[in-house]
């Protein structure tokens, strides 16, 4: 048991937020973790889960705590830390674990007070699923989590906050916050986008009733539906803030789609064959980091009845 803050504060209590909670309880990491969230019925989960000392204000949960994470949508984020800056201990650490970097970094920037340490860092973690019940201790472990650090961010303060993201089982790296938002954009924001898409265009289908969706959706389709069931909320903002890279990367991905249907169009067996062996590649390269498992069957490890 290391610990590394002896009081942690996190604003919203959904999945990250419970599961770092859970986390931190697992390795010992906090003397003491508060928490906020803003509607009763979420403070009343969390605190029937004892995930924490769950307060009835922000400003209550963040002080005299060391660090401070805002766990709540990128869009509501500059807000939350209008009211909880001038609550904030001096000298402590204030972080966030929003999914973009840039626009969160420019929004919340102006509330944070002089002797407050800023270091934004995004978990690559995550499931479809919503709320402090949806929180697991095992969430982060071997993810990467993404630290980016401001220019003349206090090393220390950083240092500790990636002690901690290791303690809680991730994998660190540093970037700056463009190409983090470049990254992010090809990873995760735009085959988001991909999968709210394919699942539409089946909804669009007439032709196909509910039912044929459905029943044979192990052909690949449902993969798509596990993506595109993820929070609302959470995506519009993602690509509310994260405009340029997903319009960059959706840009290319248009250009390679067209030449795709070209191939096919011209019966070009031969390009298909080259594009789709890349692309199998990429998937034993995720394997081999150990992203994933090789296991059939998207690594399910149970059978759907
Ligand atoms: P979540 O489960 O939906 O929880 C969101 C929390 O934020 C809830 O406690 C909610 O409170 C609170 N909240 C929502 N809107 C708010 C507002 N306008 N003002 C104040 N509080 C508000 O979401 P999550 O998946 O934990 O995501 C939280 C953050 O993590 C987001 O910034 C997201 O980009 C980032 N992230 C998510 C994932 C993922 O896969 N889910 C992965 C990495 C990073 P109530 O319940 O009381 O409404």
């Amino acid at each position: 048991m290391t610990v590394i803050y002896d009081k942690v504060a996190l604003i919203g209590l959904g999945l990250i937020a419970s599961s770092m909670a859970l986390a931190m309880k697992r390795a010992g990491l906090a003397r003491q973790i508060t928490g906020y969230a803003r509607t009763p019925d979420t403070r009343a989960t969390a605190r029937a889960l004892d995930l924490c000392d769950v307060c009835d204000s922000a400003a209550e949960a963040v002080h005299d705590a060391d660090l401070v994470v805002l766990c709540v949508p990128v869009g509501a984020m500059a807000a939350v830390m209008a009211d909880i800056g001038p609550a904030m201990k001096p000298g402590a650490t204030l972080s966030d674990v929003g999914s973009v970097k840039k626009a969160v970094i420019e929004a919340v920037s102006p509330f944070v007070p002089d002797d407050v340490h800023f270091v934004p860092a995004h978990p690559l973690a995550g499931t479809e699923h919503s709320g402090p019940r949806a929180g697991f201790a095992e969430l982060y472990d071997n993810r990467w989590c993404i630290v980016v650090p401001p220019e003349g961010a206090d090393r220390n303060a950083v240092n500790r906050l990636i002690d901690l993201w290791r303690g809680m089982g991730a994998n660190v790296d540093e970037m700056d916050a463009d190409h983090h938002d470049l990254v992010l954009a090809v990873t995760s924001h735009t085959p988001h986008l991909i999968a709210y898409t394919m699942v539409g265009v089946a909804d669009d289908l007439s032709r196909v009733t509910d039912s044929e969706v459905i029943k044979y959706s192990a052909a690949g389709f449902r993969d798509f539906t596990r993506i595109a069931a993820s929070d609302p909320t959470m995506w519009r903002d993602v690509f509310l803030s994260n405009k340029e890279a997903t319009l960059e990367i959706l840009g290319r991905f248009t250009e390679e789609l067209f030449a795709l249907q070209r191939a096919i169009r011209t019966e070009d067996g031969d390009h298909l064959h080259a594009y789709f062996t890349r692309t199998r590649a990429i998937r034993r390269g995720i394997v081999e980091a150990g992203q994933d498992t090789d296991a059939p069957d998207f690594g399910r490890s149970h059978k759907v009845r």
